[in-house]
């Protein structure tokens, strides 16, 4: 049986290739603050986990809320045995209620350390590896309609067909961006337009039904639950929740009200890997779609989503996200999840997550907890 004995917090930049707008452009992004979180075990195992917010201003998260939290959460798992995730979980929650986005890398470790244990991969420990890789989707910040096609088109020569368009600002140029990629998309080609919540209903219902010819998917056209479900009711588009799912009771809501047939599970935003797998059984058995992702980060945590995904049915998994492709740093080169012609799987043979970042890229622990 393994103990904790030893937990590691590093701080990692990680500069984006070039500046980034979502929610209509009103967000601009030009780096993100990392956080690893390494776990050492007294029977010589070693876990690592990422947790990396999407900047500051996109959800209610920031990279230093991580380790802020880790003077908390590390020194109660200290002794620990992190084989039993339920319980790491349980006593996170006991000495930090809520912050979910701050325990997902602590989780992660532990998962990671699980399956060195086991010999098993985490896709394989969350309930059975599917072989199908995943589509990774683009991510396409806000511009001009033009501008914004020939970022798909960088995309599509990385081999990518799937892409996640971000709107949401101005309704009607938002309806010229729509036709527009629209009318270039090729035929194997899914694009779905996401809002980050940049709508207000009345927004909402008029451009989506003025493109109610075309079958396209939108994201998180606003804030709440409720303003979706409004729209929902008044429109004919399947409908993606991202931002406001986070605890098993917004699934339970979004499949019993209808509010949404496809969900984006963002790993740290729900909570980490143990609360992910919650969602993901009450979303199969509810028909529900999914698209798996990390809030951000580098090819740790994407690698931890590709598990997560590979843990869905290929029939029910639409695409995931590779943050590592938005930047100029690489914390583990030549190894985790990586595109591969625009599809992405887990590390071949992993065991755990199958990547460790390289800890030169990260310069010293930030805090030690032993
Ligand atoms: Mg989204």
């Amino acid at each position: 049986m393994n103990r904790i004995e030893r937990i590691s917090i590093f701080q990692r930049t990680l500069p984006l290739t070039k500046p980034y707008r979502l929610s209509g452009g009103r967000l601009l992004f030009e780096r993100l603050d990392s956080t690893f979180v390494k776990i050492d075990t007294d029977q010589g195992l070693t876990g690592w986990g990422e947790g990396c917010p999407w900047g500051h201003t996109y959800l209610p998260a920031h990279g230093g809320g991580i380790r802020a939290a880790a003077e908390l959460l590390a020194p109660a798992l200290i002794g620990m045995n992190p084989e039993r995730v339920e319980h790491i979980n349980g006593l996170m929650d006991f000495n930090l209620p809520g912050h979910l986005y701050a325990k997902s890398p602590f989780d992660i470790a532990c998962w990671d350390i699980l399956g060195q244990a086991t010999g098993l991969s985490i896709a394989d420990l969350l309930g059975g590896c599917y072989e199908e890789p995943t589509p990774i989707a683009s991510s396409i910040s806000t511009g001009s309609p033009e501008e914004m096609l020939q970022l798909v088109q960088e995309y599509r020569d990385r081999g990518y067909y799937m892409h996640s368009v971000k709107i949401g600002a101005d309704t009607e140029l938002d309806v010229e961006r729509i036709r527009y990629l629209e009318a270039h998309r090729r035929d194997d080609e899914l694009i779905w337009y996401d809002v980050n919540r940049a709508w207000l209903p009345a927004e909402a219902i008029q451009v989506m039904n003025s493109v109610r010819d075309l079958p396209v998917i939108f994201e998180q056209p606003c804030e709440t639950l409720d303003e979706c479900k409004w729209v929902q009711a008044r429109t004919v588009h399947a409908i993606s929740i991202d931002e406001r799912l986070e605890t098993t009771q917004d699934m339970l809501r979004i499949v019993q009200q209808c509010i949404g047939e496809i969900v984006n599970v963002k790993i740290s935003r729900v909570g980490g890997l143990t609360r992910a797998r919650k969602l993901r059984d009450i979303g199969l058995a509810a028909g529900i779609k999914f698209i798996v992702m990390d809030t951000g980060g580098s090819v740790i945590a994407d690698t931890a989503a590709q598990h997560f995904a590979q843990s869905i049915p290929h029939s029910s998994r639409i695409a995931t996200w590779l943050c590592q492709d938005m930047l100029s740093v690489d914390t583990a080169p030549g190894s985790g999840s990586r595109n591969d012609s625009g599809n992405s799987r887990i590390p071949t043979g992993a065991n755990g997550l199958g990547v460790a970042p390289a800890e030169d890229t990260l310069g010293p622990p930030v805090a030690v907890y032993a």
